[in-house]
């Protein structure tokens, strides 16, 4: 890649968490994001794109920070377990089970695999702004290394996350004056709000405003410099979201029927045999214990044995559940929900995605993969057709607008993590999967692999036309916009145009 007239010299990455496609795009429309309008979407463009699953803060940064999707960084949830390396929790030593809540959040950068740029490596100065990864970033440029645990315990538990906002706001325009190469910036009011009160409630219509507001203040900083032709402007979101009128109590259901089941905060439990690890709620893994020795749960357990066990069936039953995802003994990836079955099949080349091995050593790009879909009943991923040897991008076209949009590639990817459950749940719109614990009480859900959380605006002042759009996508396009060459560097994403 040599340069190219749109080469631009700086980069500001502007990520709403939890703002849906829908809603920005009726925003924009709207006329209630008028700075976005005129200085990004008017000069560029407003795209469709596909977020990834999990569906979630965090695990949904990892494609537009390194081109790669969370299966492949091993990374698969909000929270994980490690069935290799799973022992009940001590003092001192990670157990194997993880949760980026809180303060164990400082782990996520650290957990994610070794020996892959980031963003920040292809600029400098840069900045980071609440941004979970700070790989690649110097630490006395992660703007908001100190406050961020501070801050968002006073967002959460006082509820005041326009303060969280606008201190964002400021260290971006500061960050802008200082004349940062890279300055990537998170918003997380949104995604706060909606949970705390609902998806369009009045504080979070204001909020979209006042992140509007911020956008003018930085292209007026940035025509001050004399930069804002050679900056590339690129606003988009992590996931979407719904509404949640129901909660279904997964850990429950599992203790209800005989499968002892740790989840957190319970993960001090003595005899469990299960373990639920939620994102977002909308999905969750499901992990069962099928090895009697003290450390390690054994290995992937096959969809055929959890459905002699009664596992399927019992879960199936649940109002709300989309549907549940394993992998079979050869390998495919099987989708069940009440009235019907579908199978995602690929050309694996010889290739056993499910060792952390392979991880390692960079597992086969998707894009040199065949996917085949078929389905028994009534396809549980709603595409009502039969797909045989399509490549990546082909099903990404195909399942755009469906229902369960890129269905095959996400369910295929996220099996490949070793940290992926046996089974992957995805909730209905409406429905999440976590009733207790949740403090403050959610009332909106993102996490599963439905359109409304999958699909996120992206909003760029530089045009691309291209009309299938994954997050993993943003890294190399970015770079390449940029005049950067990311060639010789394993990832998923490929430059859209
Ligand atoms: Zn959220």
């Amino acid at each position: 890649m040599g340069s190219t007239e749109s080469d631009f010299k700086r980069f500001v990455f502007i990520i709403i968490d939890g703002a849906p496609y829908e809603i920005f795009k009726a925003l924009i429309e709207n006329g209630d994001l008028p700075n976005i309008k005129k200085h990004v979407v008017d000069r560029g463009s407003l795209n469709k794109a596909i977020s990834t699953f999990t569906s979630t803060t965090g695990p949904a940064f990892i494609p537009f920070f390194m081109g790669l999707y969370p299966g492949t960084a091993n990374v698969p949830g909000l929270r994980w377990l490690s069935k290799s390396n799973f022992q009940l929790p001590n003092r001192f030593k990670r157990p194997g089970i993880c949760s980026y809540m809180g303060l164990e959040g400082l782990h996520f950068a650290t957990d994610l695999p070794e020996g892959f740029p980031t963003l920040f490596d292809f600029f400098s100065p840069v900045s980071n702004i609440y941004n979970p990864i700070t790989r690649g970033c110097p630490p006395a440029k992660n703007l908001t290394r100190w406050i961020k645990p501070l801050v968002y315990t006073y967002g959460h538990f006082s509820y005041r996350w326009r303060f969280v906002n606008q201190l964002a706001a400021r260290y971006l325009h500061r960050a802008a004056k200082a004349g940062d190469q890279f300055i990537m910036c998170l918003f997380p009011a949104v995604d706060a709000f909606s949970h705390h009160f609902s998806m369009q409630a009045s504080e979070v219509m204001r909020t979209y405003r006042e992140i509007d507001a911020a956008i003018g203040k930085l292209v007026h900083i940035l025509q001050q410099a004399n930069t804002f032709e050679e900056t590339l402007i690129m606003i988009t979101s992590d996931h979407g979201m719904t509404d949640t009128h129901t909660h279904i109590d997964i850990p429950r259901h599992l203790d209800d029927s005989g499968w002892w089941c740790l989840h957190y905060p319970k993960i001090w439990r003595q005899g469990a045999v299960s373990a639920s690890m939620v994102s977002g709620n909308g999905m969750t893994h499901l992990y069962f214990k099928n090895s009697s020795v003290e450390t390690g749960w054994g290995e992937r357990t096959p969809f055929e044995k959890l459905y002699q066990m009664g596992v399927i069936s019992s879960l199936i039953e649940l109002e709300g559940l989309g549907f549940v995802a394993g992998q079979n003994e050869t390998g495919d990836i099987i989708v069940q929900s009440r009235t019907g079955q579908g199978k995602i099949s690929y050309d694996s080349q010889g290739t056993d995605h499910r060792t952390p091995q392979n991880v390692a050593n960079s597992i086969k790009c998707g894009d040199s993969l065949r996917f085949s879909y078929e389905f028994t009943g009534t396809d549980p991923l709603g595409y009502g057709v039969r797909y045989k040897n399509l490549s990546s991008r082909e099903t990404l076209r195909e399942t755009y607008d469906s229902p369960y949009p890129d269905g095959i590639v996400q369910l295929w990817q996220i099996f490949n993590a070793e940290r992926t459950g046996d089974l992957v749940l995805s909730a209905e719109s409406g429905y999440d999967l976590r009733a207790r614990y949740e403090i403050p009480r959610h009332h909106a859900t993102h996490g599963a692999l439905i359109a409304e959380h999958m699909h996120i605006p992206l909003a760029t002042n530089y045009p691309i036309a291209a009309q299938c759009i994954r997050s993993v996508d943003v890294f190399p396009t970015v770079l390449s916009l940029c005049g950067h060459n990311v060639s010789g560097h394993h990832i998923d994403g490929q430059v859209v145009k």
